[in-house]
């Protein structure tokens, strides 16, 4: 398969050269015809399968063309989760369209609006946005969605999770009603679901849980370790394995703050990314992280759920999450588009249940590997596979199911 044979106009198949895209992944190949086709897409595709191309392409070949741009109005819109993702999502759409005459802009909070507003007045063809900054401005009255003809709910399970489907039903209500669906998501749980149900109708489904082909290659281990000498195995990880580029998930702010300043001390350049750093600070960190001239970067789940690096090498878990598709999509942040990846969790006793609940989703054990001189006074036990989350089974009778089955291949382990 090659993106021409998809219906490509030649702008756009120069950009994706220039790219170095040489074939569509397997959720390219699915998506971009239907797309093209006019109809309506649920698909459930992990982040780093190619996914964004996989939307955008298509949504640019239906908005080419001349036309006059009118002002606080928009073709396409695009929403996000998180204001990583719409910055990094706008910037794939500028580089697809870079042959063409479409123009694109990200919209998130945390930023004066007045700017904001000057660009939606100036036209804009694709709007990337985030919830509440999308509410927000319409409640202004600086957008209205008359000319409107394409959505997209990207990562619609991450958006539920962060708790936004009451702002996106909202946003939903205010868009007409003829208008070409997109929905993308990771997982397809119950509430992404009745989200495609309630919102989506005649939808094609897509879904990749069998073409592991497309999927990240990724080497997971562990490592168990008594709590308080986690950050001391972390900094000898990092000398000993000299690593170059890790993106390490903690749980607090205040914890993220912390090991980065331990790190440093210990000579490593670390740098924490989170909520109370301003946006330029977090824009820095990210691109000198990108860039690879800041080996380590530290961030709560929220904070990292956006990055999207190429060819990211590592992720480490400096603690383990809360929730097992959560350390579905930390790892997926590695091994992206045929790049292979490692994921290392650091695990002490108290994350036993946690590991429990992440080893039967995964459907089987993560290799471990641990170091004789931190050795875990208290020892975590070996995992019971069939675990199920007490509140899992009462709220729904039984676990969830999605494209990461047990015994999923993508998911390699060492052992
Ligand atoms: P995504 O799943 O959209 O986050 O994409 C993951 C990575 O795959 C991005 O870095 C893209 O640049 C890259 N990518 C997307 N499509 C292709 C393709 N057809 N061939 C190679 N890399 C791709």
């Amino acid at each position: 398969m090659t993106f021409s044979k998809l219906g490509l106009c030649e702008p756009i198949l120069k950009a994706v050269l220039e790219q170095g895209y040489t074939a569509p992944t397997p959720i390219q190949a699915k998506v971009i015809p239907e797309i093209l086709a006019g109809r309506s897409v649920v698909a459930s595709a992990q982040t780093g399968t190619g996914k964004t191309a996989g939307f955008v392409l298509p949504i640019l070949e239906r908005l080419k063309g001349e036309r006059k741009r009118r002002a606080k109005r928009m073709r396409a819109l695009i929403i996000e989760p998180t204001r990583e993702l719409a910055v990094q999502v706008q910037e794939s759409i500028r580089q697809y369209a870079r042959h063409l005459d479409v123009v694109s802009m990200a919209m998130f909070g945390g930023v004066d609006t007045e700017q904001q507003k000057q660009q939606l007045i100036e036209g804009v063809d694709i709007l990337v946005a985030t919830p509440g900054r999308l509410l927000d401005m319409i409640h202004q009255r600086a957008l209205h969605f008359d000319e409107l003809e394409i959505l997209v709910l990207d990562e619609a399970d991450r958006m539920l999770d962060m708790g936004f489907i009451g702002d996106i039903n909202k946003i939903i209500e205010r868009l007409p009603e003829q208008r070409q669906n997109l929905l993308l998501s990771a997982t397809m749980s119950d509430d992404v679901r009745r989200l495609a149900d309630t919102n989506i109708e005649n939808a094609v489904e897509i879904s990749l849980e069998n073409d592991w082909a497309s999927a990240p290659k990724i080497t997971q281990w562990l490592v168990t370790v008594d709590k308080h000498n986690k950050s001391a195995l972390l900094s000898h990880l990092i000398s000993e394995h000299q690593w170059t580029q890790a993106l390490v998930f903690i749980r607090t702010k205040h914890g993220a703050a912390k090991l980065a300043s331990q790190l440093v001390k210990r000579g490593i350049n670390a740098e924490a990314i989170h909520s109370d750093r301003s946006q330029a600070n977090r824009s820095k960190i990210l691109a000198e992280f990108k860039s690879g001239e800041l080996p380590i970067l530290i961030g709560t789940g929220i904070a990292a759920r956006g990055i999207d690096i190429d060819n990211l090498e590592r992720v480490v878990n400096y603690d383990l999450p809360d929730d097992a598709d959560d350390y579905i999509h930390r790892i997926g942040r590695t091994g992206r588009a045929g790049a292979s990846g490692e994921a290392v969790s650091l695990v002490s006793n108290d994350d036993f249940k946690r590991l429990c609940a992440i080893e039967s989703r995964l459907g089987q054990l993560i290799g471990r590997r641990d170091n004789e001189a931190f050795k875990a006074v208290k020892e975590v036990p070996i995992s019971i596979l069939d675990f199920v989350k007490k509140s899992a089974r009462e709220s729904t009778g039984r676990r969830s199911t999605d494209g990461n089955k047990p015994g999923n291949p993508w998911l390699k382990n060492r052992k």
